[in-house]
Formats: C-alpha cells, structure tokens, sequence
C-alpha cells in the first residue's frame, strides 16, 4: 500500500522539504531531544492513544459536528457551504485538541508543570484548561501591556488556577513574553514541559501538535461523506496564524483531490506592520527555533504584524504550511479586517454560529470563493467561537 503523506512527513529531522528543523540555543538541546523521544515513543502507545481519545470524547465533547450552513450558501448563491464546527469544543475552540495531549505527555513524563507564553491569551486559556484537568501547575507568561489589554482572558487564567507572569520588558507584548517564558523553561527544563501553541517550533512540535490537530481533519471525512452525500468536498478553507487549525482540517484531505485553502490575514493594508500574510509577503528565514518563511523587518528581524484578530497575527507561519504551499498542494486566500467583521455578522445573523474574529477570516473567504465556484462544496474549519470578540466588535464595529 502507498503510504500516506502524515506517515512520511516529516523526516525524522523533523522537515518538511527545506521547512522545519530545529535551531536551539545549546542548553536546550537536551530537553529538546527527551521531548522527541518521548513524542515519538508515545505516539505509537496504545495506551496514549485511548486515553486521548477518552479525554476527547468524554471532557472536550468530540465528536464535534458538521453543519450545512443553508441560509449562508444561499446568501452567497453558489457553493453548498459547510461548517466544522470546533467552536462546539469545550472552551469554545479548537485549542483544547493539542494542550489536551500536550498536558497529557507532560504527565507521562512525570512532569510537575506546563510553561507557556501568551499573546491575546488564548493558548494561555486552553493550557490552563489542560493543568486543571490533569493536577498540574501552569504557569503563562505575557506581556504587560497585553494583560492589560486581554483582562477576562487573565482572569480566565487565573480562575483556572495558572500563575500568569507579566513580562516587563522591552515592547512588553508577546516577543517579551517568549524570551520571559523560554527563561523560566531553561532555569529548571527537569520538572516542566514547554507547551507550544500552534504547529510551530522546534521539532517535535511542529509534527506534534499537527498529529494532536488531526482528529479534526479524520472527523470531518467521515461527517461530510455522512452529510453531504458526496464522497469529499472540493475545497477545504481554514485561517492560518501559526496555522495548527488548518493542519488539523487539512490533514484529512491531504492524500485526496481536494483543494485546500489557507486564509491569511491581509489586515489593513500591504505594507509591512499592517498585515500577517507571512506566506504572501514572507521569505525564508529562521524564527523561533524553526526554519519557515517570515516577514522580516529592515534588519532582518522579525516584522511587526496587524490583523484585527489577534490570535492569528504572527510573523511567520507553521513550516508544513511553507512546504505545502511551496509544492502547490495548497493555495493561499487573502481576507482583510473589514472583510472578516462583515462575515462575523453575516455568519451570526444568517446561521445563529458567532465566529471568532480568527474563524471569521475563514468564513470571509469561503464566502467570496463560493460565489465563483458554483457547483463545489465547501468546508470551512469553525476554528472558535467568538464570545471573547464580542465588546471589541460592539464597540468599534457597531452595527
Ligand atoms: C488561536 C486561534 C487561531 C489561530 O491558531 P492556528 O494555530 O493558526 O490555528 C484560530 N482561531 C481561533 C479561534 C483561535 O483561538
């Protein structure tokens, strides 16, 4: 039999083509190795596996379903438009899939505590979800200026029993919180896990956190053949920040004629600082601790980005997503803020489902290619509900 494309990438150097790898300062090195063994051992335990899939079905509420957005496909008057609905995910995205699993490494590992930086403070959110459930510390480092600005997400976090660190210095935003959190992880790497947030990072992360994702994708399969009464979509849709979403729906068509598409946030413009198209704009380079592409700024350094939803602007992107792209198994769409606030109301108003700002990336997207694609059907990944955007679009996008 020809083995699928999940079983033969990445190598076991962790890259996909030229994509990926790891670039580690050498005290880490170490731990690196230990997670990659333990990954790679545990990944094929039978008993990892039905204990992830308990947690899933009898803590997250997996399966989540697949929903026919009737009233959208008719507003768009082409495309059967279909939704993936990870909002219905406990805590309402698809996050809780990868710290889950990550939580549960740490634990076979005999592990005492996870560690992570934060940006708006959703993976902060899920990671603490994840400690709570299995009994360990959390500990969530962010950037001042960012725990001023997300509060109810700080607040989450620390109803969920996670320390939250304020990072102090320089920009105090989410650069500051890495460099905060990846300091605290090399004082003591014996007794914590450094959780990642996206497919992104060194290897094994990339791969790990894809893997963890891909329920999503294997779910979808079956629901849509079960739903739609056609063997595959024509087109699968997702927004990409880091870009573990996207993977996770992506992964089940992968082998398959269908076309993918990853939806990247044009912001408010094209120059740099406004966007964070990382695949459309970016080039090369090196950025923590992966090789992908990245906008940079004159200096070579990381660029500051914009998008108007804040789990998805990120410089760079998941090196799986730059090797698909660069092969052309999958495409890039584009949607801009304005685009994504008027498919989170069209999506409210039209189907009952709020999206997250992110999501509604997706959406935006999906709406504009169903239009021109007539006769295909369509499924966009549902990444989160968007409760946690709600007084932000009140308030600056009233209608
Ligand atoms: C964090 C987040 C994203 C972006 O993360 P990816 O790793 O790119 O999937 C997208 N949607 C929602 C709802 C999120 O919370």
């Amino acid at each position: 039999m020809k083995k699928s494309y999940l079983d033969t990438m990445p190598d076991d150097k962790g890259y996909f083509g030229d994509f990926g790898g790891s670039f580690l300062p050498p005290p880490l090195e170490a731990p690196f190795a230990k997670i990659r063994k333990a990954y790679d051992e545990l990944s094929k335990s039978p008993e990892f596996l039905d204990e992830l899939r308990y947690i899933r079905k009898h803590f997250q509420g997996r399966p989540t379903p697949i929903t026919f957005a009737k009233n959208l496909t008719k507003f768009c008057g082409g495309a059967n438009i279909y939704l993936k609905r990870e909002d219905l995910n406990h805590m309402g995205a698809h996050k809780l899939n990868h710290t889950m699993a990550e939580a549960l490494l740490a634990k076979k590992l005999g592990l005492k505590k996870l560690i992570a930086e934060t940006g708006a403070g959703q993976h902060g959110v899920a990671l603490a979800t994840a400690a709570a459930y299995f009994g360990l510390e959390c500990e969530i480092h962010m950037g001042e200026v960012d725990i001023k600005k997300e509060r109810p997400n700080v607040i989450r976090m620390q109803i969920l029993g996670a320390k939250v660190v304020p990072a102090t210095h320089g920009l105090k935003t989410l650069k500051e919180a890495v460099d905060s959190a990846f300091e605290a992880y090399m004082s003591d790497p014996d007794s914590q896990l450094f959780c990642i947030g996206s497919v992104v990072g060194p290897h094994p992360y990339p791969k790990m956190i894809r893997d963890f994702q891909s329920i999503v994708g294997a779910e979808s399969k079956e629901q849509f053949k079960e739903l739609a009464k056609v063997d595959l979509p024509d087109m699968v849709t997702a927004c990409i920040g880091g870009g573990s979403n996207a993977m996770g729906i992506f992964s089940g068509f992968i082998d398959d004629d269908v076309k993918l598409y990853g939806v990247e946030p044009m912001g408010r413009g094209d120059r740099i600082g406004e966007h964070s198209a990382s695949m459309t704009f970016g080039t090369p380079g090196v950025m923590h601790g992966f090789n992908s592409v990245m906008l940079k700024d004159k200096d070579g350094e990381p660029a500051p980005v914009h998008s108007i939803a804040s789990g998805i602007d990120y410089p760079s992107v998941g090196p799986e997503h730059a090797y698909l792209h660069s092969i052309g198994r999958t495409h890039i769409g584009l949607c801009d803020d304005d685009e994504a606030i008027d498919a989170f109301y069209t999506l409210s108003k039209l189907e009952g489902i709020i999206p997250a700002l992110e999501t509604a990336h997706a959406v935006a997207f999906a709406m504009k290619y169903a239009k021109d694609h007539k006769d295909e059907n369509i499924l966009v990944n549902i990444s989160g509900r968007g409760d946690k955007d709600i007084d932000f679009v009140a308030q600056n996008y009233p209608r």
